[in-house]
């Protein structure tokens, strides 16, 4: 049985999971990170076969912790995406009533989008034929969504996995965790795969980091960090 020691293990290599690390290497809290995924490929499930739009913040309610983190990650995701040249689409949004009597909700739209700083402009009948000749709006109006892009989500997870990796951070696993219960907090606590590969994971920092995941891997028990401490506030993973 082979063994490892890394101070932060990832389960799932989707998005969240590789921005996790990013941030983790970004922030130099540690480059001692694990990612296990039950997939041999990062971006198997929705994080690399969704449609890929850095949305605009017209849905959210405006001071939501929702709208601040959908505005202000498109922006950044947007950004990271062009300084490494990976593919994006500057589409922009239409949104269109399908049914008369919602043509209100692009009023709340508007006024959301606005109010999150996202820009919006209506769109009158001729201008939305000019700029989609197929659209049909039932009530002749649409919400234009200039800044709204579309980005190919795969090159993305891969994009985002190979700066991990060129950062010195451990590399993707193929492991599957199962079987999760809480445990009392300790600081570190061995963990065991039945792939007969062994992680341990070591806490961050002297302070308390909360609770433990434990995890059944195959016919063996399991243990990793499921919060870190980034700057001064104890974030849950
Ligand atoms: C059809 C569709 C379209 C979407 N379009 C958009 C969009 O345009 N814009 C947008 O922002 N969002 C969109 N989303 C939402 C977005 O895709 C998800 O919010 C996001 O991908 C979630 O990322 P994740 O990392 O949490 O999950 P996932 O991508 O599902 O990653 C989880 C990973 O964990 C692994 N895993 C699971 N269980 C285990 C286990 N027991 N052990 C080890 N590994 C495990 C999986 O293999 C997987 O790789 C869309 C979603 C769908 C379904």
């Amino acid at each position: 049985m082979s063994s490892q020691h890394c101070d932060v293990l990832i389960i799932g290599g989707g998005i969240v999971g590789l921005c996790i690390a990013h941030q983790l290497l970004e922030r130099q809290i540690t480059r001692s990170i694990t990612i296990i995924d039950k997939e041999p490929e990062l971006g198997r499930h929705s994080s690399g076969r969704n449609s890929g739009v850095l949305h605009a913040g017209l849905y959210y309610k405006p001071e939501s912790l929702k709208a601040q983190v959908c505005v202000a990650g498109a922006r950044r995701l947007r950004g990271w995406v062009e300084e490494r040249g990976l593919p994006i689409n500057p589409c922009g949004k239409v949104i269109v009533p399908p049914r008369a009597e919602l043509d209100g909700q692009l009023e709340l739209l508007a006024e959301r989008g606005r109010a999150n700083g996202a820009t919006v402009e209506f769109l009158e009948e001729q201008q939305l034929h000019k700029l989609i000749p197929e659209a049909l709006s039932a009530s002749g109006r649409a919400l234009w969504s200039p800044n709204t892009v579309v980005v190919n989500p795969s090159r993305w997870c891969n994009g985002c996995n190979r700066s991990c990796s060129s950062r010195g951070s451990g590399s993707l696993q193929q492991l599957q965790a199962g079987g999760f219960s809480r445990k009392s907090a300790a600081s570190a606590l061995p963990m065991t795969a039945s792939s007969h590969t062994a992680i341990s994971t070591t806490a961050l920092g002297s302070r308390p980091t909360g609770w433990l995941i434990s995890m059944e891997l195959g016919s063996t028990t399991a243990c990793c960090l499921s919060r870190v401490c980034i700057g001064n506030s104890s974030q849950a993973v």
